[in-house]
C-alpha cells in the first residue's frame, strides 16, 4: 500500500542537521546539539515553561506561578486558562470554532510528572476551561478520559436512528449527498489508497487548526504538561483529536521530560508522537532532535495518496514542543521556515524558532 519509499536514515539525519541550522540560537533557552544531548543529564530546578506560539502569555503566567514554589501542574493550567478564556483565540476554549453543527466541543488533557497520573476530556460542550475539568478527572476519578455525547449523534447519522423511519436505501442516498456536498469537510466517499483526488481539501489555508500545549518544570525539578483545544474547525460531531489522548497530544515522564503537539491530530493519533519524543529523549536525543524524529515518523507513515503532494510529502503540518529534565527545550514541525514556539524562564519570555523538515514556499 506504500506509495512512496520511506526516507533513509541518512536522508533524515541530513534533514535534521539542516533543520538544526535553520533553528537560530535562542538566548537563555538551552537548545542543544548532539554532543550536549548525550552528556549526563542533570535535573534542572525550574522555573521554565514552553508552549505553542499562541502561548506567550501562558508561559509568562506559568513562570510567575512557578516562582511562588507551585507545582508545575498548577502552573501550566494557570497559563493555558488565559488562552482558554480568551474569546479572541478561536482555537481554544471559550470562542473556539465549533463543529459542523455549530456546537463548540473541547478536548483537553493534563499529565502530572511526579505521580505519573493523567486526566482528559473529549468533545466536552459548554465549559470554558476544559483543562480544569481534565484535572478534576485526574484528581477525583479513577479514570483517565471522559467524553461527551457527540459520538452518539455521529452514530445516528450513519444509520443508528432513534426513530427508525429511515430505510437503508434512503440513508445511503443521504450519506452520499453529505459526502460530496463540499470539499471542505471530513467525510470521504469510498476510495482506494492510491486515489489522489477524492474531493477532500486538506490545504491548511482552508481549515483552521490551533491548540495550546504547555509544559513546565517547577522549582523542585518536577515536570507537568497540558494540551487544550477546540480541535479541528467544523469537525464531524464527536470527533476527538490528539489533544486529550495521552501519548499523542502530550506526554511526560518525570525522569526524562515532556512533549506536546499541535496540528493535524489524526497524524499524531496514528503515531503517538509525544510518547515517541519522550522515549527518544530518554535514548539521548535533544528535545529538538526528538521532535524532528517524530516529524519524520509521520512522513514515513503517511501513505494515502490524497494526503500527499506530487513529491510524496504530506500536505498537512504537525508541530511538536519538548523539554527535558535538564531544562533544554526544542520544537519542530513538518513544514516550516519561520515558525516559533514560546519559552519563558528566569530570564523572561521569548519566541524560539521551530526546526522543520520541509521549507514551506510562501
Ligand atoms: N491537534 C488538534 C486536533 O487535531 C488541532 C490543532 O492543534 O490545531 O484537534
Amino acid at each position: 500500500m506504500s506509495l512512496k519509499p520511506s526516507s533513509s536514515r541518512r536522508d533524515f539525519l541530513k534533514k535534521g542537521a539542516l533543520a538544526g541550522v535553520a533553528a537560530a540560537f535562542v538566548p537563555g533557552a538551552r537548545v542543544v546539539g548532539e554532543a550536549a544531548a548525550r552528556a549526563p543529564r542533570k535535573a534542572f530546578a525550574g522555573p521554565i515553561a514552553i508552549s505553542s506560539r499562541n502561548g506567550t502569555r501562558a508561559v509568562e503566567k506559568a513562570v510567575e506561578v512557578l516562582r511562588s514554589g507551585a507545582d508545575a501542574l498548577d502552573a501550566v493550567i494557570a497559563g493555558v486558562n488565559i488562552v482558554e478564556g480568551d474569546p479572541e483565540d478561536v482555537t481554544v476554549g471559550y470562542g473556539g470554532l465549533p463543529n459542523e453543527n455549530g456546537v463548540v466541543q473541547l478536548d483537553s488533557a493534563v499529565m502530572h510528572g511526579p505521580t505519573g497520573r493523567a486526566g482528559a476530556v473529549g468533545a466536552l460542550e459548554g465549559v470554558k476551561y476544559p483543562s480544569k475539568v481534565a484535572r478534576m478527572v485526574l484528581e477525583r476519578t479513577d479514570h483517565v478520559l471522559l467524553v461527551g455525547k457527540g459520538a452518539q449523534d455521529f452514530a445516528r447519522m450513519h444509520g443508528f436512528p432513534i426513530e427508525d423511519l429511515l430505510t437503508d436505501k434512503a440513508r445511503e442516498m443521504w450519506v452520499r449527498w453529505k459526502e460530496t456536498l463540499s470539499n471542505r469537510d471530513d467525510y470521504l466517499p469510498p476510495h482506494k489508497p492510491t486515489d489522489r483526488d477524492i474531493g477532500a481539501n486538506l490545504e491548511e489555508v482552508e481549515r483552521h487548526w490551533g491548540t495550546i500545549h504547555c509544559s513546565a518544570i517547577d522549582l523542585s525539578g518536577n515536570i507537568s504538561c497540558v494540551t487544550t483545544t477546540s480541535g479541528l474547525s467544523f469537525k464531524i460531531p464527536g470527533r476527538v483529536g490528539d489533544s486529550p489522548i495521552i501519548g499523542a497530544g502530550l506526554y511526560v515522564d518525570n525522569e526524562v521530560g515532556a512533549a506536546g503537539s499541535t496540528g493535524r491530530g489524526e497524524a499524531n493519533l496514528e503515531n503517538l508522537c509525544s510518547f515517541l519524543i519522550v522515549e527518544r529523549m530518554r535514548m539521548g536525543d535533544s528535545p529538538e532532535q526528538a521532535c524532528l524524529y517524530a516529524c519524520q515518523r509521520i512522513v514515513d507513515h503517511t501513505r494515502l495518496a490524497y494526503l500527499l503532494d506530487d513529491r510524496g510529502r504530506p500536505k498537512f503540518n504537525v508541530k511538536f514542543y519538548a523539554l527535558n529534565k535538564a531544562g533544554e527545550v526544542g520544537g519542530a514541525e513538518i513544514w516550516g521556515g519561520d515558525n516559533t514556539f514560546a519559552v519563558a524562564d528566569a530570564a523572561g519570555s521569548r519566541l524560539a524558532p521551530l526546526a522543520y523538515l520541509y521549507k514551506r514556499e510562501r
